[in-house]
């Protein structure tokens, strides 16, 4: 199995959390936050507008396309991708580069275009791929949430479809049968 923190320095390794559209991975990272406090959950910075319930700083850095350029022009984020062939979505490096810094496991929560940008800017993390237990779990997820538009949902599955091939590309693949179940089991992986 691969060590834990990055050769030699006693820094921990990034942890990245990828998987289809709708798999759960903002419900497991929820519960991370909830019941793992030591382990430490990056914000993304979005162009979309928040959703009810969702707080600037917390959820995400809610920016406008100016600003949002005016990060990649700087070269403040680590990844960035246009997700649902819409928004953009993107991880801050200073916090996590702090983090690490200071012994701190931290946790991505983001899309496989994203991860695989981090495969380049961060060398050595961790790459774990969040899977349904079934494509028919999967297209029900998609289905029950009820929150898009028909043609958002169309769009959602068949970037489900091309997600879900990609679990060969990871390090480690937890399935998500259980929130709690599979919370444990990626925060048992982040264990220094
Ligand atoms: P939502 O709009 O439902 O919160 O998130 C939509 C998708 O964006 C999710 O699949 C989530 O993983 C992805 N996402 C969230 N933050 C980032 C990020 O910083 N970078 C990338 N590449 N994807 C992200």
């Amino acid at each position: 199995s691969q060590p834990t923190t990055a050769a030699g320095t006693g820094i921990p390794r990034l942890t990245v959390l990828a998987g289809p559209t709708a798999v759960g991975k903002g419900t497991v990272s929820a519960d991370i936050r909830a019941r793992y406090p030591h382990i430490w959950l990056s914000v993304s910075a979005t162009t979309r507008a928040p959703r009810p319930g969702e707080v600037d700083g917390v959820h995400y850095l809610f920016v406008d396309e100016a600003e949002f350029d005016a990060m990649i022009e700087r070269g403040d984020l680590l990844e960035w991708a246009v997700v649902h062939g819409r928004h953009r979505y993107g991880t801050p490096r200073g916090p996590v580069e702090e983090q690490l810094a200071a012994g701190v496991p931290a946790l991505l929560e983001i899309d496989l275009q994203g991860a695989r940008q981090v495969r380049e800017t961060m060398p050595g993390s961790r790459f774990v791929f969040l899977a349904p237990p079934t494509w028919e779990d999967l297209v029900q997820r998609l289905v029950g949430r009820g929150t898009e538009s028909e043609e958002e949902r169309e769009r959602r599955l068949a970037t489900a479809r091309v997600e879900l091939a990609a679990e060969r590309e990871f390090d480690h693949v937890v399935v998500n049968d259980t929130v709690a179940r599979a919370t444990d089991e990626l925060a048992s992986l982040m264990q220094p």
